[in-house]
């Protein structure tokens, strides 16, 4: 995990564009986003995929998910978004470190 990108995200090796944060929980902006409005909700724990989860994670993906509803109206997106979660190789997971995707809202808009 020393070399998980998401990791070096949670420890502040690497910035990001964040929406939320508390002690278990790290949202901000995707880097490429899908729409208008994209970010990613991860745990600051580093599990792989969800595959890794287990009962132990309930409260902890129950309140990643409860966030996406909550982050997307403050985003603006008062009509509704997607979610998305890709577990492993054979499910398009390109960062190992278990996220959320949250998007809507039209047209991408590239940040600079
Ligand atoms: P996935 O295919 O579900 O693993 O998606 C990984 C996502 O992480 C992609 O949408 C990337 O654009 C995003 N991503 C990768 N590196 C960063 C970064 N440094 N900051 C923000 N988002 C990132
Ligand atoms: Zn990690």
């Amino acid at each position: 995990m020393s070399d998980c990108i998401f990791c070096k995200i949670v420890a502040g090796q690497i910035p990001s564009d964040k929406v939320y944060e508390d002690d278990e929980v790290l949202v901000f902006h995707d880097i490429h986003p899908f729409a208008r409005v994209h970010f990613l909700i991860i745990p600051k724990m580093h599990i792989a995929t969800l595959s890794d989860c287990t009962s132990d994670q309930q409260g902890l993906l129950g309140k990643m998910l409860l966030l996406a509803p909550r982050l997307a109206k403050e985003a603006g997106l008062d009509t509704g978004f997607k979610t998305l979660i890709n577990t492993g190789r054979g499910g398009g997971q390109e960062v190992f470190h278990v996220h959320i995707h949250v998007f809507g809202g039209g047209d991408p808009v590239r940040r600079s």
